[in-house]
């Protein structure tokens, strides 16, 4: 559509930008990976704009997490809660599987039985992600504070 002055083609496109927000955001969500894809690819041949656009977003996260700090501070405690009830919930309901005690979540150890990759409680801690955590679980068995000394010394003395 031809326009007598470009102060109209602006309000024009303005108004058509305006108007179409919502499918924009629709399509967005639609085609995440091809939009990724897309930009990834531009950003490679790109190495400036990909320079910028790294700073920008370096700076936009230090930002972020300085105008955020206490919120992320009390979301990080939330989710450090939310594992730890997780995994004292599966303590419990395992209870230890030597003598199969389950009273108290906290005289409830986790035993590797092999390739130690991260303790579970550093896990919680690091708020490491529930599936990981879940994992590592499984690959561990319960048992006891008094069962799990027990254990490790008889493996230390290969009794
Ligand atoms: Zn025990």
């Amino acid at each position: 559509m031809p326009y007598k002055n470009p102060e109209d083609k602006k309000k024009q496109m303005t108004r058509y930008y305006l108007e179409h927000k919502e499918e924009r955001k629709v399509y967005a969500q639609n085609n995440k990976e091809k939009i990724n894809k897309w930009r990834r690819e531009y950003l490679a041949s790109h190495p400036e704009k990909k320079q910028k656009y790294t700073k920008e977003i370096k700076e936009y996260r230090q930002r972020y997490e300085e105008e955020h700090r206490e919120e992320r501070k009390v979301m990080r405690a939330k989710r450090r809660k939310k594992l730890q009830t997780f995994v004292n919930e599966y303590k419990l309901s395992k209870g230890c599987s030597v003598c199969g005690y389950n009273e108290h979540a906290e005289a409830l150890d986790f035993h590797h039985e092999g390739e130690k990759e991260f303790t579970i409680g550093q896990a919680c801690n690091r708020t490491m992600s529930l599936k990981r955590i879940e994992k590592e679980m499984k690959e561990c068995v319960v048992v006891c504070a008094n069962c799990h000394r027990l254990l490790h010394t008889k493996r230390f003395l290969s009794i």
